[in-house]
């Protein structure tokens, strides 16, 4: 007692320790997997049909997502990557026929640039 009894009775002598370590480990997974049941679903892209698992429910709402997958795994995947790797075109002009061409290399302006029929073409041997 190093204040020699000298606090009012309200303080508080031995403050309580809180518990922050979960009782069980896996307590929330727990809770969760009753709460979730795997879900069968028809892919809206290829038609399979998947299983939206409870792992993947309890995962979808400790992220707070509202809404079901509409696609499989592997369409989703695909699609992740369609993203993650944007293909730039760049729009110009054929130097052969004039037309609309669709490049995925930026242009340089001292270099004729083909359509692909027309790049198709110039690729063919002449006779
Ligand atoms: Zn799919
Ligand atoms: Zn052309």
């Amino acid at each position: 007692m190093r204040d020699g009894g000298q606090n009012p009775p309200w303080a508080i002598k031995n403050p309580i320790k809180v518990r922050t370590k979960p009782m069980y480990e896996n307590e929330e997974k727990v809770v969760e997997a009753v709460e979730f049941q795997d879900e069968t679903i028809v892919c809206k892209d290829c038609g399979n049909e998947f299983v939206f698992t409870a792992g993947e429910q309890a995962f979808y709402k400790e992220k707070g997502f509202m809404n079901k997958p509409k696609a499989c795994k592997a369409c989703r995947d695909a699609k992740k990557n369609a993203q993650r790797e944007p293909r730039e075109y760049f729009t110009v002009t054929c130097s052969e026929c004039g037309g609309e061409a669709k490049v995925t290399f930026q242009p340089s302006e001292d270099r004729p640039v083909y359509c692909s029929a027309c790049f198709a073409k110039r690729r063919q041997p002449r006779d």
